[in-house]
């Protein structure tokens, strides 16, 4: 794996050392749902340095102790985190400890058993017009998810969109790529493949489980 972020057709792999070794850790069956919650979070505030790198700049003179100076800064309510329910939920803490200004909203979906289509449970975002997207989900496994979320969100105006995960599988990178094209992928690691249940394999499991301690 790569030392820094590894670009390929609107996928970056976020392959640093550190971001590779606590996923590592995340990954082992034995790491307690404490020690997961806390890498996540920690994770989540490396992959957001990434994520965050072309956020634009607005200059404000300041006035240092010796001299006046045109200080690049960023303006945080540019920025909107959406959590896609209820894994996402675990991602957003450090991604708000890096970017405390950021604007925060939910998306709730579940597969409909019989059609498979992605069904909304719940919704609540703020304005998205001017602002830069990022939609979170540690695990884009089948991708139907992370589409019908992006689908959703762009309905409400959002314009410039990123999706960042935690682990991915290739299936799911083609299908999210297909269906929104414009919308870049960020990632710490692609896996190898998806089982028949849709797990990302070898992956971690299963994140909302293992973040809040359900199974
Ligand atoms: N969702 C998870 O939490 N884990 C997977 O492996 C796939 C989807």
């Amino acid at each position: 794996m790569m030392g820094e972020a590894d670009k390929n057709q609107g996928v970056t792999v976020i392959g640093h050392p550190l971001v590779l070794h606590k996923l590592s850790i995340m990954r082992r069956s034995a790491t307690s749902t404490g020690k997961f919650r806390q890498l996540l979070r920690e994770i989540s505030l490396l992959l957001a340095y990434e994520v965050t790198r072309d956020l634009p700049l607005a200059y404000e003179t300041v006035e240092t102790p010796l001299a006046l100076y045109d200080a690049p800064t960023i303006e945080g309510k540019k920025l909107c985190l959406i959590a896609i329910l209820r894994a996402g939920d675990g991602l957003v803490q450090g991604i708000l400890d890096l970017v405390p200004s950021a604007r925060v909203g939910h998306i709730g979906l579940y597969r409909d058993p019989k059609t498979l289509e992605a069904i909304e449970y719940f919704y609540k975002v703020p304005d998205l017009t001017g602002r830069l997207v990022i939609v979170v989900d540690p695990m884009l496994a089948t991708g139907h998810t992370a589409v019908a979320a992006v689908t959703r969100v762009k309905k409400s105006g959002a314009q410039h969109i990123k999706f960042l995960c935690l682990l991915s599988a290739p299936e799911g990178i083609r299908t999210f790529r297909v269906a929104h094209p414009d919308v870049p992928v960020f990632t710490a690691a692609i896996d190898d493949h998806l089982n028949d249940h849709g797990y990302i394999i070898p992956g971690l499991g299963d994140a909302g489980d293992r973040l809040y301690g359900t199974k």
